[in-house]
């Protein structure tokens, strides 16, 4: 049934062998900037698409516009920052800098000192693959009554592809919760954010009758890191944000982990068939290993019982749901919605972090291909959410190393309010 269960001896081999990035000249972002770019004609939004799907122009779109008043942000070169500042001011498109040096931000949260309370030391920094690996082994040997480690598959540079598993034991299976993180590279929060849930949910499974109904209700998944190669690859280019698979007819590395999916694979505005564009959908649906592996494992032991999937990314403050590859709203949209929004409030508690929540179509963009609608569409799991964790644009993927903890304790007072609903439910 599962792929491979991890008994605990095996484990120490993969540690020493995993491959390790050959780590040369880090991609310097000194004078590179974050510029906010807001449309308020058609016409100027016609000139920020046509901008965006120029994959060669030295132009890094991290959030879209796809509508008139819609900002954008865009990552530009000093060089392509002259120009394209000119060129906003031709045609009178209100702009401003969010961030006016990438390479500086990068080094002085390098050089901060993180403080957190004992004990969560791993959450005072982005941790690299073999420490995550390492973090989830801990677990799984820590509390074997609930936690197992299971290898998926192999990702394109042959790293193996882990998930936990986290439930008290059952004989018949149960409902599921799958929650997965790091498939934009540069996205390093994901991964932190589920290592803290899977740290709740073994350590506190024992002493406390929340988290006890949680595991004892559901099989929990956690996936930290489904693109492993990228996020290696982020300790030489930070900003890295599709896997390492190569084409033999391009150039360019990597696929968009998020593009990849299939269902309506390459089907609406936000992917691309350029190998080159930062949303490059693949040669074809799964032709990535990474989300190849997490497919199969589904078909073979969740369909018909994944009742919740998140799909946790960064940046910009949104809970959303299905659709992604059109504006079209689910036909459960009511339901989704309302559980969303038991995580957003009960998140906000916490920090007064606020969220907006909706369709991914109707209030961020469409993105077909996307993991989020593929388990909605294909796998028929009730609750699907794409998860846009802090900030919402002074650090964008950069957040800083301060903000890790307070993130992942947000992040899970939302996800525990939205399965302690969902257990009342099923
Ligand atoms: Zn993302």
């Amino acid at each position: 049934m599962f792929n491979k269960v991890f008994p605990t001896f095996c484990i120490v081999i993969f540690l020493t062998t995993t491959i390790s990035s050959s780590l040369k000249e880090s991609v310097s972002y000194d004078g590179y900037a974050l510029l906010r770019i807001t449309p308020t004609t058609e016409h100027q939004l016609q000139y920020l698409l046509k901008l965006n799907a120029n994959a060669s122009n030295g132009l890094d779109f991290w959030l879209r516009s796809t509508a008139v008043n819609n900002s954008a942000d865009v990552m530009v070169t000093p060089e392509a920052k002259r120009r394209l500042c000119r060129s906003l001011n031709n045609i009178r498109i209100p702009y401003k800098v969010l961030i006016q040096d990438l390479g500086r931000l990068i080094a002085e949260d390098q050089a901060d000192t993180v403080i957190v309370p004992p004990g969560l030391e791993f959450f005072a920094d982005y941790n690299p693959v073999d420490e995550i690996n390492i973090y989830m082994r801990d677990l799984a040997l820590k509390y074997p009554d609930v936690v197992s480690l299971i290898e998926i598959g192999t990702s394109f540079e042959g790293r193996p592809l882990f998930i936990l598993r986290i439930s008290t034991p059952f004989s018949e299976p149960k409902p599921s919760i799958w929650i997965q993180g790091g498939a934009h590279a540069r996205e390093q929060i994901g991964p932190a954010v589920l290592l803290f849930i899977a740290l709740q949910l073994s350590s506190s499974c024992n002493r406390n009758a929340e988290i006890f109904t949680l595991v004892n209700t559901f099989e929990w998944y956690i996936d930290p890191i489904v693109n492993p190669d990228g996020y290696e690859y982020c300790q030489i280019d930070r900003l890295w944000r599709k896997t390492r698979s190569r084409c033999p007819s391009s150039k360019c590395v990597g696929v968009d982990a998020n593009r990849n999916w299939d269902f309506k694979w390459n089907d609406a505005a936000g992917s691309s068939t350029n190998p080159c564009s930062h949303n490059y959908a693949g040669p074809e649906p799964f032709s990535e290993p990474e989300t190849r592996a997490i497919a199969e494992f589904m078909l073979d032991n969740l369909k018909g019982r994944l009742e919740l999937f998140i799909d946790i990314h960064s940046y910009s403050q949104r809970w959303m749901t299905p659709w992604g590859y059109t504006t079209k709203l689910p036909p459960n949209y009511r339901e989704q919605k309302l559980l969303a929004e038991v995580a957003t409030k009960a998140l906000e508690t916490v920090y007064g972090t606020k969220y907006t929540v909706g369709s991914s179509g109707s209030i961020l963009y469409t993105v077909s291909g996307g993991a989020r609608d593929w388990v909605y569409g294909t796998l028929g799991a009730k609750y699907s959410y794409v998860v846009e964790v802090r900030d919402k644009g002074d650090f964008g993927f950069l957040l800083s190393r301060k903000q890790i903890l307070p993130t992942v304790v947000e992040t899970w007072t939302g996800v525990k309010a939205m399965a302690c609903a969902l257990s009342k439910w099923v």
